[in-house]
């Protein structure tokens, strides 16, 4: 089983190329802000924690975004041949906490997929989704700036710490998504023939 993180920072395309590689690779697509959501959809007890604090662009706590994921990575759907995790770790106690539950049953992160991106384009996808998907998170400029802002200063520095591992790859995010991909199936092409 091979475990791929998509990294970037909010609107940088994570989801989107998540789709398209779970779709093209058999991986199974973990998405901690759609599992959020859905918990908000049907009203559990972490959807009314995580509501608020979604639709003001806070972090939901890490203790209940790591269980949402072990649930997740414990309970295998069958015939996958992978992950892609997306939009989860942010920050190193979570990457940490990763690393950890990776290890209890025998693997490891493979490679971290990274959409470099500056500000202003992600900016600019995150209001063009705002007319597609309606997200409360994204309809508002200061939880926008907040979630940029909360990027640099606590998820930002995991590219160190994947670095420092060897497994940061980096793609230059600002292209197309057609680009984005062809870019980032090299990646895992080369990783799986490893
Ligand atoms: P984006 O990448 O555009 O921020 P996501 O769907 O990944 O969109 O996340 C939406 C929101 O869900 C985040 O702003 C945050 O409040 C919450 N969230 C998602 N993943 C995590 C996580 N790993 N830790 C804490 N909060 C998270």
């Amino acid at each position: 089983m091979k475990y791929f993180l998509i990294f970037g920072p909010p609107g940088a395309g994570k989801g989107t190329q998540s789709t398209l590689i779970a779709r093209r690779y058999n991986f199974r697509h973990i998405s901690t802000g759609e599992l959020l959501r859905n918990e908000i959809a049907v009203k559990s007890d972490i959807g009314k924690i995580a509501a608020v604090l979604i639709e003001k662009g806070e972090f939901v706590p890490d203790e209940l975004v790591i269980g949402i994921v072990r649930k997740e990575i414990c309970n295998p759907g069958g015939g996958e041949k992978g992950y892609i995790l997306d939009g989860f770790p942010r920050n190193t106690y979570q990457a940490i906490a990763l690393d950890k539950m990776l290890e209890e049953t025998g693997y490891k992160v493979d490679a971290v997929l990274s959409l470099e991106t500056t500000d202003s384009v992600n900016i600019k996808r995150i209001q063009h989704r705002a007319n597609i998907e309606g997200r409360k998170d994204d309809a508002d400029f200061e939880t926008i700036r907040n979630r940029i802002k909360t990027y640099h200063k606590v998820t930002e520095p995991l590219v160190n710490y994947y670095k420092k591992q060897s497994k940061y790859m980096a793609v230059d995010g600002d292209q197309s998504i057609e680009e984005n991909f062809v870019d980032i199936c090299k990646i895992i092409d080369k990783k799986l023939d490893e």
